[in-house]
């Protein structure tokens, strides 16, 4: 069996809430894919590049954790990876109902293949997400509590500052 799974987001950028999520399912899972969607609709702040090496840098003492990116539907690369699970974190009552929406869609498209799992938020970054962190930059605020160094001082950098 594939004990892989596949963390997809937007990772713009990777904040200590999705951090916390990564290395709960690297404990859990042989293979932690996390795969930053390159979708063109979307004006990031970051680049998929600039979030593919922030995502690497704070991952770099996980072994099983592997960063990538897709564009496209997502059961389309999963299928391509032969991977059935994909994982997506919930922090409050606000993601829940888009996340059954996908995850359900998922599930349907697939034919019943490409399960969803969830994982509840630790407490201490229920709140935290990475329009907070881009909106606390874009006014030079300090966002070391919300973000690694390395990310913090990316967003700096961003910001002019
Ligand atoms: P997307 O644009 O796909 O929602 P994000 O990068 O915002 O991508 O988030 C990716 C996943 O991580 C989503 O499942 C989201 O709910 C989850 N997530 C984001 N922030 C947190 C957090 N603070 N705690 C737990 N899960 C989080």
């Amino acid at each position: 069996m594939n004990r892989a799974i596949i963390y997809p987001g937007s990772f713009d950028p990777v904040t200590y809430g999705h951090i916390d999520i990564i290395k709960r399912a690297a404990k859990n899972y042989d293979t932690v894919y996390v795969s930053v969607l390159d979708n063109n609709k979307k004006s990031p702040l970051f680049t998929v590049e600039e979030r593919v090496k922030m995502l690497k840098d704070v991952t770099k003492d996980y072994d099983n954790v592997v960063i990538e990116t897709f564009r496209g539907l997502l059961i389309d690369y999963a299928r391509e990876k032969d991977v059935h699970v994909v994982l997506r974190g919930l922090r409050a009552l606000t993601d829940f109902e888009y996340e059954l929406h996908m995850a359900q869609t998922n599930y349907l498209i697939s034919g019943g293949w490409l399960e969803t799992v969830f994982l509840s938020t630790d407490l201490e970054y229920s709140y935290l997400s990475s329009t907070t962190v881009r909106e606390i930059a874009s006014f030079h605020g300090d966002v070391s509590k919300f973000v690694p160094e390395c990310v913090a001082e990316s967003l700096y950098k961003k910001f002019g500052y």
